[in-house]
């Protein structure tokens, strides 16, 4: 099981896709699962809604339950890339016993790094496929046709946490919660870090390096 870490913005979503298609194993983002409960109106999902929107983070029972229901699944049996999960220490140490019960574990922990003024533009110019979950930015990473996914060809849109007041709060959540899953994971020596702010091919070169040893 391998964990994508870092800021909102860093680029895991993008990395994990890439991954995904290298490896062969599925990405697992709780975000991407999260929108997809809210989308059917699921009571997960409306319970998350009000979290995701103010960039707080959604309870921990909550996002384990739904992360353990996805790692039961036939496709994530060889394994998974987590984006996004575990956020907090809690829900690492959920993550441990959960795999352990299965006789499996966590293998590596990447941390993608990046100033915090490069992910405010990253974010603020970022599109979001609603079905797909494809990610494109404005400036830097121009879908083929305006507004339209180039994986599905689904509308692309803005998430309703890429505004600049739910980026403050996530950017402070990540640094009070999720910077010390950097520590766990860094001392059972599974931590390794990737420069997140070069391009997306570059950082991908810099991934498949930090996973060989
Ligand atoms: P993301 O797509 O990873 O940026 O996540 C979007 C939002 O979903 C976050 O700001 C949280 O509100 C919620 N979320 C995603 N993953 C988690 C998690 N592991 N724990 C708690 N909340 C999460």
């Amino acid at each position: 099981m391998l964990v994508l870490m870092g800021p909102p913005g860093v680029g895991k979503g993008t990395q994990a896709a890439m991954l995904e298609a290298e490896l062969g194993l599925p990405q697992v983002s709780t975000g991407d699962l999260l929108r997809s409960a809210r989308r059917d109106g699921s009571e997960i999902g409306s319970l998350a809604g009000e979290y995701m929107d103010a960039g707080r983070l959604v309870p921990d029972e909550l996002v384990v339950a739904l992360i353990k229901r996805r790692l039961e699944r036939s496709d994530a049996q060889q394994g998974a890339i987590l984006d996004g999960f575990p956020r907090t220490v809690d829900q690492a140490e959920a993550l441990q016993t959960m795999l352990a019960e299965q006789n499996r574990q966590v293998d590596k922990a990447v941390l993608l790094t990046v100033k915090e003024e490069a992910v405010v533009s990253r974010i603020l110019g970022r599109l979001t496929c609603g079905s797909c979950s494809s990610v494109f930015h404005v400036k830097t990473n121009r879908p083929r046709i305006d507004g339209i996914c180039d994986s599905c060809g689904d509308k692309l849109e803005s998430r309703t946490d890429d505004n600049a007041e739910a980026i403050r709060t996530r950017l402070a959540t990540y640094r009070a919660s999720t910077e010390p899953v950097v520590g766990f994971y860094r001392s059972q020596g599974l931590l390794r870090e990737v420069d997140g702010g070069q391009t997306v091919d570059e950082v991908f070169q810099g991934l498949q390096g930090a996973l060989k040893h």
